[in-house]
């Protein structure tokens, strides 16, 4: 990367991130790269050996990551992954071994019950507390790795994460943070002391509902070695295909990101003032719990507005009556989508409960059928 493009803008950074020099007669981005193997006449020495090992699509995508995760710090290594799952599953299985400690979230993203499970049958020993208040601090002692998800992930609760990084590596304890709902226009958990920054790119980061993706981002060498190593043991790779399209959408994620955070700010405004809405959590929106904290480790509070309806039945009505909102998981992409959150079970939260992720359509559209789904779920 250009030195231009270290001390520039977002927007500027982000329709660059990670491509190669100019090469007269190629195309700015070069396509993906389908390869199960390159030639490697005698020793076999790298980049490019085998297709499990490294692939010169990961590499552009890996680069742009890096690049945004964070500018101008050249010893970072960023990984790519088949999914956010597989970016996650390879820092913790990784870094920890049998009798170790790990702090998770006790509000984290929905599969982590599941990752407990099989940490424990490692004998990983598993420690949980809330997001909120840093209450993870309470129960460091001795942990080897801490588990940071903030905003969390559905409740948007937010926690301090250079306050825990400090005190995680004073118990000489790493620390990984989730930044999948912040992206890394919203928030830069290494320039806040975190050792990894992973994510679901499934999410913002690529935001079209169309890729499945993950990646680590770590500033440690060594720790990142192993985080290699497991990508090459568990074969967690990403297609080219799919690297190639995630390269293609973070040109536009300052766009996007910019245009869904101001309008999720407007929506949960809207909300606010509704009489049958209550809980309406927004991490930008003064006055939220969050807020504060908030505004002092992230630059652009994210597409997700959480909020309550009075019944199960009254949110099933909203949701049916939404006609540019799309009911379905997952959060992040440019067309809105909205789910009551509690029809997985798994989640502590009311049965009125939506989650909804603001895309990118006109604000004043959006936010007109969201009050006119409110009143129709009303009748
Ligand atoms: C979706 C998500 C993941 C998992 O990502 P996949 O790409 O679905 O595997 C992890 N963490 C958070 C916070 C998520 O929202």
């Amino acid at each position: 990367m250009t030195d231009s493009v270290v001390g520039a803008g977002d927007g500027t950074r982000a329709v660059r991130a990670g491509l190669p020099d100019p090469v007269k007669h190629e195309p700015p981005l070069p396509g993906p790269v389908f390869a199960a193997h390159y030639h490697l006449p005698g020793d076999p020495t790298g980049p490019y050996t085998y297709g499990r090992d490294e692939n010169p699509t990961w590499t552009g995508l890996e680069r742009a990551i890096g690049e945004l995760e964070a500018p101008g710090q050249d010893s970072v290594e960023t990984l790519v992954f088949a999914s956010g799952m597989a970016a996650v599953s390879s820092v913790l299985f990784s870094q920890l071994r049998g009798g170790d400690v790990v702090v998770l979230p006790s509000d984290g993203y929905q599969v982590l019950p599941l990752v407990r499970e099989q940490l424990e049958a490692y004998g990983i020993e598993v420690r949980t507390a809330p997001t909120v208040g840093d209450a993870q601090l309470e129960v460091l002692d001795g942990a080897k790795l801490l588990w940071i998800e903030t905003p969390s992930n559905p409740a948007l609760d937010v926690c301090d994460i250079r306050r825990l990084a400090e005190a995680a590596h004073a118990h000489g304890c790493l620390v990984a943070v989730d930044n999948t709902l912040a992206t890394p226009l919203g928030q830069r958990p290494l320039r806040l002391g975190a050792d990894f920054s992973v994510a679901s790119g499934t999410k913002q980061l690529t935001g079209h509902g169309d890729v499945l993706l993950g990646y680590v981002v770590g500033a440690d060498a060594s720790a990142m070695a192993s985080v290699r190593r497991w990508r090459k043991i568990a074969g967690a790779i990403p297609g080219p295909m799919e690297a190639w399209l995630a390269h293609r959408s973070i040109a536009t994620l300052q766009l996007r990101v910019d245009r869904q955070s101001a309008t999720a700010l407007t929506l949960a405004e809207a909300l606010r003032g509704r009489p049958e809405v209550t809980g309406v959590r927004y991490p930008g929106l003064p006055g939220d719990p969050s807020h504060k904290v908030a505004s002092q480790q992230m630059r652009r509070y994210g597409c997700v507005v959480s909020f309550t309806l009075p019944t199960r039945a009254r949110a099933d009505r909203f949701l049916d009556a939404l006609r540019l909102v799309d009911d379905a998981t997952s959060f992040g992409g440019v067309r809105s989508t909205a789910e009551r959150r509690g029809r997985w079970g798994g989640d502590a939260v009311p049965e009125g409960f939506i989650r909804f992720s603001v895309g990118a359509e006109d604000p004043e559209d959006l936010v007109a059928d969201v009050l006119r789904a409110l009143d129709e779920a009303a009748t």
